[in-house]
């Protein structure tokens, strides 16, 4: 059963599964990128300034939980600056030699986009420094007392950077993005709109309220939203002659054990552990991760972010806590120690 699981993705995982790169969902425009209206409206100034200007964008970093449309804004940009983006991710570039090959092939204006830059090695992000900053790249050839450093100038280029962990970026990285973008959480409405786009592309009719239905189950997160989209779709086919109404979403992501939050298992039993096996918490991330048989940083970066958006789990200092609205949640009254009601999320 264990290995089952293990081999099995989970439906919520924001992490891109094989699946979601079948279809040919994504936006390609800014118009068609539902959503994110402040990063939207600055890139639409920043982007007509630097064609009008021949020249290319400003380096820049988008970040934020999985799933939210990083990589996605990255070849929005590339398509309206109408030049080619070439994607790759942090622990891909093992050597700066990597990186040099990546970068003489680029033409200029071109896109480098790089997921996870919060992981690229000390080594190739010293040499990146330089191809930011003056579109030089320094190489080493050869190695001891006949090694010498060769110069290449580069095409300009823009560097977009994609990370769910800001924090982890080096200051000197950090300092040389021009442009600095956080994804916010979608809202239900946000969420809807994308669930009817995506539906319009799949050939599924879905209408306004099951779209609602299926907006509310999907963690404000777009990627959980479509891989919804498509279960939903088999199961109406398979079940109701591919009708779907907001009943046959509860009924199918009810077999899914996905709640009305669009909470799973994995998300209960942090909660649950945090309520009844540490009395609401503080608890430390690696005692949690371990209760919970997951790494601590999925737990951190995958699981948390929604957890906390909807203000069920605080972090503290000393550890996280459940908040009075998780224990509401499950039908559980709180410890009179508890003083941290949290805030119910409302999602417009
Ligand atoms: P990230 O890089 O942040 O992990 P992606 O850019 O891969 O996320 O987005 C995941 C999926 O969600 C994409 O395949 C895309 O179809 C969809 N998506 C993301 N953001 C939007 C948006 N703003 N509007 C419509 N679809 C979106």
């Amino acid at each position: 059963m264990a290995e089952q699981e293990a081999s099995t993705p989970r439906l919520i995982d924001r992490a891109a599964q094989p699946e979601d790169l079948l279809e040919s969902i994504r936006p390609r425009t800014l118009d068609e990128y539902i959503g994110q209206e402040t990063i939207k409206d600055n890139l639409r100034i920043f982007i007509d300034a630097a064609r009008s200007r021949h020249e290319p964008l400003e380096h820049s970093i988008f970040y934020g939980p999985p799933g939210l449309g990083k990589t996605t804004l990255a070849n929005v940009i590339a398509n309206e600056m109408g030049v080619a983006i070439k994607v790759t991710s942090g622990p891909a570039i093992e050597r700066p030699g990597d990186l040099a090959s990546i970068l003489t092939n680029l033409q200029e204006g071109d896109i480098f986009f790089i997921d996870e830059i919060h992981r690229l090695n000390r080594a190739v992000e010293e040499v990146l420094y330089a191809a930011m900053e003056d579109f030089e790249l320094d190489i080493m050839i050869g190695k001891g007392p006949s090694a010498r450093s060769l110069r290449l100038t580069l095409p300009r280029f823009t560097l977009i950077g994609a990370t769910t962990r800001i924090g982890l970026l080096s200051a000197p990285l950090r300092d040389r993005f021009g442009i600095l973008n956080k994804l916010e959480f979608y809202t239900e409405a946000e969420l809807s709109r994308i669930i009817q786009r995506s539906a319009r592309i799949l050939a599924v009719d879905i209408d306004f309220d099951s779209a609602l239905a299926i907006a509310r189950r999907s963690r404000a997160t777009p990627r959980i939203a479509n891989r919804l989209v498509r279960r939903i779709r088999d199961w109406a086919q398979v079940k109701h002659n591919g009708r779907i109404t907001p009943e046959v979403v509860d009924e199918c992501l009810l077999a899914l054990t996905i709640d009305q939050l669009g909470l799973d298992k994995v998300d209960k039993k942090i909660l649950t552990t945090i309520i009844d096996k540490f009395n609401g918490g503080p608890v430390g991330l690696d005692t949690l991760a371990a209760m919970i048989s997951e790494d601590p940083l999925t737990l951190e970066d995958v699981y948390e972010p929604y957890l906390m958006q909807l203000g069920f789990i605080d972090r503290t200092p000393r550890g996280r806590i459940c908040t009075t609205a998780a224990y509401q949640h499950f039908g559980k009254t709180p410890p009179s120690s508890l003083d941290v009601p949290g805030t119910l999320f409302q999602r417009d």
